[in-house]
């Protein structure tokens, strides 16, 4: 299997450089074959503009999902980007990998999705008309790939919660999950999530280490999280809202997107 990490932390020996070693060590010990992209080691560039459009005249108006797929289609993106796209379709499990800073991940990361998913490449995919939103959530260019994050947190499991103040985990990482990459296809492995991850010693990072090499030996039997296909009959077109008789009680937010939940 082909495996790519995405790793954003800016320093190669921190906790989450150790974590990718172990990732990487485990994977190889499998045979599988890795890529990391090390975004803070490629100097990747965060931000989308201008220069990402080598075919934009200096006095057209930039309307970047229209150029977006203009020169994706043309193959006229940038190298950088070309590169990581060419990974993603190399890769059968795509791995990203980031300490959760202000809820989310790191911009450079956030920067590498805004810059590599391409108009036509990770949306803009499919028929788009009156009768289909295009093929996305679970349909699309990853479809029959697997993602997962890796993820270290400076707070406790309890903050995590379903009662607890930072709001429960799942739903802090539905906007990556389910918007990043279940939208472009990928099948989605449950996170592996590092808890209080400042107060990591020997002793934890053992027990880390282990946890980490287990979820990576088991990663093509893993079952995802069964969010619900856009295209597989259980939404209304063109609203896209959950048909109602599918709404269970008491069942409410991202959740609704959860097949079976009760069953
Ligand atoms: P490091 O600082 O590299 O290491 C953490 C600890 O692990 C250290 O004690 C180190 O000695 C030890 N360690 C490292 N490697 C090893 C090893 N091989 N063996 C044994 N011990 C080791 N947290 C939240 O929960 N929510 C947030 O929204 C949030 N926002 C943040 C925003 C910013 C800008 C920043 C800087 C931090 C934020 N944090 C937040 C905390 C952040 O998530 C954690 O600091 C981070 O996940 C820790 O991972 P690290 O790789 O940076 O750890």
């Amino acid at each position: 299997m082909n495996v790519l990490i995405v790793f954003a932390h800016p320093e190669r020996q921190s906790l989450n450089g150790a974590l990718l070693d172990v990732a990487v060590s485990a994977l190889h010990a499998q045979g599988h074959q890795v890529q990391v992209s090390d975004l803070y080691a490629m100097n990747w560039k965060a931000t989308v503009d201008r220069d990402d459009f080598p075919g934009l005249k200096t006095t057209d108006r930039l309307k970047v999902a229209a150029e977006s797929s203009k020169e994706f289609t043309a193959r006229t993106l940038t190298d950088d980007v070309k590169a990581e796209q060419e990974k993603l379709l190399w890769a059968d499990t795509v791995i990203l990998q980031f300490p959760l800073w202000w809820f989310t991940m790191p911009a450079i990361l956030k920067g590498w999705v805004d810059r590599v998913y391409a108009c036509g490449f990770a949306y803009g995919v499919g028929e788009h008309s009156d009768s289909r939103w295009g093929d996305r959530y679970g349909e699309g260019v990853m479809a029959g790939k697997r993602a997962m994050l890796i993820v270290t947190t400076g707070g406790w499991p309890e903050h995590y919660s379903a009662r607890g103040i930072n709001g429960p985990i799942n739903d802090l990482l539905f906007p990556i999950h389910h918007g990043i990459l279940f939208y472009p296809g990928f099948t989605v492995l449950p996170p592996f999530v590092a808890y209080r991850a400042d107060r990591t010693d020997d002793a934890k990072f053992a027990l880390l280490e282990r946890d980490l090499r287990m979820r990576m030996s088991a990663l093509t039997e893993t079952p995802p999280i069964a969010y619900r296909q856009q295209n597989g009959g259980d939404y209304q077109i063109p609203t896209m809202q959950l048909l109602p008789n599918l709404e269970e009680p008491g069942v409410t937010g991202f959740a609704l997107h959860l097949q079976n939940r009760n069953k």
